[in-house]
């Protein structure tokens, strides 16, 4: 029997989905369903790149798969003698997939996998029935720090360097930017055009010093009193400003999305990340280092709390 290995639920694409609005932590399986034929219906198919299937095979199968694939956008990885690929992937060429491997896939996501095979053409009646997979916990571990907070959702380690790993991270803006540049992975945010609901920010304890030596680093010193306890005090009634200014348009009918772009880069974003663990060693690397930002740094140093540090492949030299 081949060997298969999952990480996600049916229940993990709905939560990946619902962080748009803030409400990833509902648990309704009647909506839920009808939100995973939602996506399909329309096409919003990241939030299936959560969930991840491994199979064990010889490299050779491995390589027929890939040379008989017609769709350029699907990604099929091999790493420690297991095919990685991620359930959008998988939705994207069912043909190719071993039939064991799409049973497995059938009892671990009952309701996506009955939604996919009939193209989204089912009644609300058909879906109340469907079985329905959950995840077993909402946060395996979390790790607070001062601009926000990292959870670990899930993993799904076997060895190699396509183990995979779900967080959910809270963090400002401009660490949200500087996080997403790591493109190996996937995504899914808070959207500030669905959703005013807990708007937060993070004000440092402190406003750390321009670095002398490199143009784009801070000291971990605060500047001059009394210029950084007046600076904080203008920065908070800054924020407040915007904040009701915000709150006064969105009561007036300005759109969300448009209302939005009052709100400072102080404002704190969340966001689903599954990435595997090459790409989470080079985010590691990368984020801890003196030369990332403290903000970041602090939450890099609390996903290598959460999960260990393998190092970086030397493979990937760049
Ligand atoms: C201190 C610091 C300062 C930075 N300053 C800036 C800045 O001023 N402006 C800016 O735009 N960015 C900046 N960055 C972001 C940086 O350029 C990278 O985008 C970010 O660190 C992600 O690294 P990565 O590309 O290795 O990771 P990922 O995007 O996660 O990629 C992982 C690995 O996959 C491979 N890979 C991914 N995509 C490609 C591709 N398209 N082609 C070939 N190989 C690929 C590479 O081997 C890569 O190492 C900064 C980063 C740091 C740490």
């Amino acid at each position: 029997m081949m060997e298969v290995k999952i990480m996600g639920s049916d229940q993990r694409s709905v939560r990946c989905a619902r962080v748009s609005f803030g409400k990833d932590d509902r648990v309704d399986p009647g909506r839920d369903k009808k939100l995973l034929r939602f996506l399909l219906r329309h096409r919003h198919a990241s939030p299936f790149e959560h969930n991840v299937v491994a199979f064990k095979v010889e490299r050779e199968r491995w390589l027929k798969m890939v040379s008989e694939l017609n769709n350029p956008t699907v990604q099929i990885y091999y790493s420690g003698g297991y095919v990685w690929m991620n359930l959008r992937s998988v939705i994207n060429c069912p043909d190719l997939i071993p039939e064991e491997v799409k049973e497995e896939i059938r009892r671990h996501f009952p309701a996506t996998w009955e939604i996919v095979v009939r193209e989204g053409n089912i009644s609300d009646e058909e879906l109340s029935r469907l079985p329905y997979t959950t995840d077993r916990v909402f946060l395996q571990d979390k790790i607070e720090t001062e601009a926000g907070w990292v959870g670990l959702v899930d993993r799904l380690e076997l060895g190699t360097d396509m183990d995979y790993y779900t967080f959910i991270v809270e963090c400002p803006l401009f660490v949200a930017r500087q996080w997403m540049r790591h493109r190996f992975g996937s995504y899914n945010e808070v959207s500030r055009r669905y959703t005013a609901y807990d708007i937060k920010f993070y004000i440092p304890k402190y406003l750390r010093k321009q670095a002398k030596t490199n143009k784009q680093a801070s000291v971990d010193e605060p500047i001059e009193e009394p210029h950084n306890s007046e600076f904080l005090k203008e920065i908070n009634a800054l924020v407040n400003e915007a904040l009701s200014l915000y709150h006064r348009m969105t009561e007036r009918e300005v759109a969300k999305e448009i209302a939005r772009g009052i709100l400072p880069q102080f404002m704190k974003t969340r966001f689903y990340w599954t990435v595997p663990r090459i790409a989470l060693d080079n985010f590691i690397t990368l984020r801890t280092h003196e030369g990332a930002q403290k903000e970041i740094r602090d939450l890099a140093v609390a996903v290598r709390d959460l999960v260990g540090y393998r190092g970086t492949d030397k493979k990937n030299r760049l």
